[in-house]
């Protein structure tokens, strides 16, 4: 028995939910779109931290509690392919399955559940709302919301070994290299960000390499 953890965003599914989420709020406002799909990827091949993205998106557009939710009532459409069936494979299996993102709890926790990974296994941004359902700000005791390693410490104790995390960005190789995770391996199938690729030990183009790549892990 082993643990695998997930990323969520261009690796569960094949977009980022965040973006998808704030860019479907100013789909008219082409120059607002691609200022956020530049703060994204320059958090995603480690040139900003996490948090300051986080951060400068909710800046440009500020979400409320609905859109979040209505994505994620929408995100199963963009599962990326085999990933339901490798999931049920590893519970089946006796494997602890988590994921962990830098996306909204609310935006991930339905599709986690239509794969059969209960919400106590998400690790990820926990936003604070009004009541009214608007934005009140970013959880400042949130770990996740400063960054997956400072989140995954606090978790780490409970994890079968050997742990194995999969992903496309920085901060899921980050986990690696700084001796969270026993092992890494980067997903491609969405996004081949060049400054992950190159630091990591394997690499699956899909879930059928990915599939393999695990067996011979756990
Ligand atoms: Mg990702």
């Amino acid at each position: 028995m082993g643990c695998v953890i997930f990323d969520f965003d261009s690796t569960l599914i094949s977009v980022e939910s965040l973006d998808e989420i704030l860019s479907s709020k100013v789909q008219s406002n082409q120059e607002l779109t691609s200022r956020l799909r530049s703060i994204t990827d320059r958090g995603m091949s480690g040139d900003l931290p996490f948090s300051e993205s986080l951060r400068l998106r909710l800046e440009l557009v500020r979400p409320v509690l609905e859109d979040v939710r209505a994505f994620g009532n929408r995100a199963h459409q963009y599962v990326t392919d085999g990933m339901p069936g490798l999931i049920a494979g590893l519970v089946r299996a006796g494997h602890d399955v988590w994921i962990m993102s830098g996306g909204l709890f609310e935006a991930i926790e339905p599709v986690a559940l239509k794969l059969g990974i209960p919400s106590s296994h998400i690790a990820a941004v926990r936003l604070q709302w009004n009541s009214d359902g608007s934005l009140s700000g970013i959880d400042p005791r949130d770990p996740f919301a400063v960054s997956k390693v400072m989140g995954a410490r606090k978790l780490a104790a409970s994890w079968p070994d050997p742990v194995v995390m999969i992903g496309d960005g920085a901060t899921d190789l980050d986990l690696y290299e700084q001796g969270v995770v026993q092992y890494f391996i980067a997903f491609a199938q969405h996004q081949a960000r060049p400054s992950v690729v190159s630091r990591a030990a394997q690499l699956a183009h899909n879930t059928d390499e990915l599939r393999l790549m695990l067996e011979a892990l756990i």
